[in-house]
């Protein structure tokens, strides 16, 4: 037994638990089965992030290794300026490489504005849906904040993942002139590669899309068994860019800069946008705590369930003096789009 073990891959997709019990299957798989049921014409996307592990698979077409007919970059409304940059520097590279595969760029498609838009929203009218995974508090008997969970992920999902699958359903449509809102033929498919790690292969919750059930995802990085290190390695090794996509406010920063998604990136790099980002957290507990959200625990943007002005108290005071007039005027252009966008404002 031990020996048989010698010998077993690290990283073997076909041993995960998620790939035994039928949550996904290998591209190959997935394409043959495909191909059996009727879909002669399959086209194939890289959902791109902007970031590291997608990154990897971009560069990949275009080193001609792997086949996409389209890459979709969805815009979150929120990603820094300087993943932005590296969204048009891979462009760029795209044009070096003469690679002529559409380059879409998508967004929500009510929201357009993405999660900006969502957060500014959710604090100034009575819009319910609130999609980002803060850490929450709640008050116990003793009328003490104490820890409670995390809420749901469901932000990458609707604000990536959905605006990916609308852009090429759409671009599809378009080339066979029908609107969105006819039917695609039934002999079209769309298998969307998804940067995943192996290392995130837990995030892994479907092989079929549940809006269109035409629309199939792949994890090519989970296949073979790469790690979000080694992706950032081969970047590193090709003099590649190799920040890490996220949003500006997202929970999931850290303050372990070899982690590459860490608050002082942000903090020094984009003082504005960490500013911003205690903008919300602040403002989403007073709506919480004023009791006309469906929320009931406290949520939190840090990890430390603390105030991130207050968790990066010197920083704050430091940029808040310096881009004040800035901040002011951002909030205040966020009032009046949300307000002619969806009518009366909730008092904050
Ligand atoms: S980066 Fe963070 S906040 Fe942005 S979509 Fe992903 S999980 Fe949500």
């Amino acid at each position: 037994m031990d020996q048989l073990k010698l010998f077993e891959q690290p990283n073997d997709y076909t041993q995960h638990k998620k790939y035994i019990n039928g949550v996904f299957k290998s591209k190959d798989d997935l394409i043959n089965d495909l191909r059996n049921n009727g879909k002669q014409n399959i086209y194939r996307v890289l959902s791109f992030g902007g970031g590291t592990q997608s990154a990897h698979l971009l560069e990949d077409h275009l080193q001609g290794k792997i086949h996409y007919d389209f890459i979709v970059f969805a815009d979150t409304g929120a990603e820094p300026q300087f993943i932005h940059e590296q969204v048009a520097w891979w462009q760029d590279r795209q044009k070096q490489f003469n690679n002529r595969t559409p380059f879409i760029i998508a967004t929500h498609n009510s929201m357009e504005g993405g999660l900006e838009e969502m957060l500014h929203r959710y604090i100034l009218t009575d819009y319910q849906r609130f999609q980002m995974p803060v850490y929450c508090n709640t008050i116990n008997e003793d009328g003490q904040e104490v820890k409670a969970g995390i809420m749901p992920r469901q932000c990458t999902v609707d604000f990536k993942i959905v605006p990916v699958k609308q852009a090429v359903r759409r671009a599809v449509l378009g080339r066979l002139n029908r609107t969105t809102k006819q039917k695609m033929p039934d002999n079209i498919a769309f298998v969307i590669d998804i940067g995943f790690s192996y290392d995130e292969i837990n995030r892994i919750s479907l092989q079929q899309s549940p809006q269109f059930k035409y629309i199939y995802l792949a994890y090519p990085l989970v296949e073979q068994g790469l790690t979000t290190q080694d992706s950032i390695k081969f970047l590193q090794d090709n003099q590649l860019p190799e920040k890490r996509s996220r949003c500006y406010f997202c929970p999931f920063n850290c303050d372990k800069p070899e982690i590459g998604m860490d608050w002082a990136e942000i903090i020094h790099e984009e003082p504005l946008s960490f500013l911003k980002a205690c903008y919300f957290d602040t403002m989403l507990r007073n709506v919480v705590l004023n009791g006309g959200k469906r929320i009931k625990s406290i949520p939190y943007f840090h990890y430390s369930r603390r105030p991130l002005a207050e968790v990066y108290a010197a920083e704050y005071s430091y940029y808040f003096r310096q881009y004040e007039s800035e901040l002011s005027k951002w909030i205040g252009e966020w009032l009046d789009k949300i307000e002619q966008k969806y009518g009366q404002l909730i008092p904050v």
